[in-house]
């Protein structure tokens, strides 16, 4: 039995996740769920599941939750610190990682300290303390597995051959809902359009931010550390269709694609049971139709958020933890109206810029970067 807490369960990648648990009962067991203000969901997750712990980290909701929405096996508890004690819970041994933005760091932080098997779906960790957290799973022997799909297709991939033999990682990007377009017609973009995505559905951060191609770029900076592969031994390619969810290339020149219909059950699946693998409850490539798969330089100039993921990539230190803040309150402004489309990367290069550098930083030193850059993002015009 894998004991799984999933923290983030309320959320788009959390359900999917409750999702596969449910059609392995057998051999998955969830212990514990987490939601930050949707109360009445994890309630509803709550009498399905009946797992032992349930979080709700925004604790200023308090007031207005009924405990009667809960299962009566399962022991209700408010705020974010609830959150890091399930992640070092003795019994549980795996953590899905699937809260949005910073605010999934400190239980992820827990969770690889403590030595469990972590399947992350919150890059925005990586991007911030990806080189702290690599260097802290190996000196707790934590095992960290990719749940983003690209990531996830780049682990199944590099079994094909030693990490020697790896020459590049070819990350694919759908391309988002304005592919094809030019910078400067993004200009009156608003939050309802750049909520249309083409392929993919998520939660809205994450939409927002293939919109902008920022995910690709938090995706390279989270490859970078995850895979230990130097930024520039990363490339990306659109492909529309979000079947081919990226590349493994070798020395021989041999490249191998990890392919399936855009689903984030599959790789969440495989998360929970690498090394084998199990029934899928994922739709599956009909080949009985035809299909039709293409492949495309992105256009850095439209994207300009590209180019400021390879530059954190490659610079590492404080220049994730930089970009990941700004571009957090950068797109909450965005959705809320305060800030025009097309300057969301615009703001995170200013700040990126313009901030004094350091290679080496602890947590402390990051958090405390992350207050400040949000507030300066919050500032900027
Ligand atoms: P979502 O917005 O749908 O869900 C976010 C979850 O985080 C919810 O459970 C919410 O309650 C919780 N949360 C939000 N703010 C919080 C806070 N301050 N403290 C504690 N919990 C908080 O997001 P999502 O689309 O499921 O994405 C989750 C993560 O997975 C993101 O890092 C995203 O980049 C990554 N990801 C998502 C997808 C996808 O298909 N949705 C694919 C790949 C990677
Ligand atoms: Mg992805």
């Amino acid at each position: 039995m894998n004991r799984i807490a999933v923290l983030g369960s309320t959320g788009s990648v959390g359900a999917s996740c409750l999702e596969v648990v449910d059609n392995h009962r057998d051999r998955m067991d969830l212990l514990g769920i987490s939601g930050h203000s949707r109360w009445e969901t994890l309630g509803l997750q709550s009498q399905r599941f009946h797992p032992r712990w349930a979080v709700v980290s925004d604790k200023f909701i308090r007031s207005r939750v009924t405990t009667e929405a809960f299962s009566e096996k399962t022991r209700l508890t408010f705020g974010g610190e609830e959150l890091e004690r399930i992640a070092r819970e003795p019994e549980v041994d795996t953590i899905v990682s699937a809260i949005v933005g910073a605010a999934g760091l400190r239980s992820t932080w827990e969770a690889v300290k403590a030595g469990k098997r972590v399947a992350i779906a919150n890059k925005e960790t990586l991007v911030i303390a990806g080189s702290l957290i690599m260097t802290m799973a190996e000196q707790s022997a934590a095992t960290l597995i990719p749940v983003d799909s690209e990531h996830s297709a780049v682990f199944q991939a590099l079994q094909s051959g030693k990490k020697s033999e790896v020459r590049r990682i070819v990350l694919t990007a759908s391309g988002g809902p304005f592919r094809g377009w030019k910078l400067a017609q993004m200009r009156d973009v608003t939050p309802e359009m750049a909520l249309a995505h083409p392929t993919w559905n998520m939660g809205p951060k994450v939409t927002v931010d293939s919109a902008t191609m920022m995910n690709k770029a938090l995706e390279v900076i989270e490859a970078r550390w995850l895979f230990g592969i130097d930024a520039d031994r990363i490339s990306v390619v659109v492909h529309p269709q979000s079947v081919l969810h990226s590349f493994v290339e070798f020395v021989d020149g041999s490249v191998i694609a990890q392919m399936s219909p855009p689903d984030m059950k599959l790789p969440i699946q495989y998360a929970l049971t690498w090394p084998e693998r199990a029934e899928g409850c994922s739709p599956r490539v009909d080949w009985s139709q035809p299909c039709t798969l293409e492949l495309e330089p992105p256009d850095f100039e439209a994207f300009p958020a590209l180019q400021l993921g390879f530059e954190a990539a490659r610079r590492g230190g404080t220049c994730g933890s930089v970009l990941n803040a700004a571009n957090e309150v950068a797109v909450e402004r965005f959705l809320a109206g305060r800030l025009r489309f097309d300057l969301i990367p615009v703001l995170c290069r200013s700040l990126m810029d313009g901030h004094t550098f350091d290679p080496s930083p602890t947590l402390t030193d990051l958090l405390r970067l992350d207050a400040q850059v949000r507030e300066e993002a919050f500032r900027w015009k």
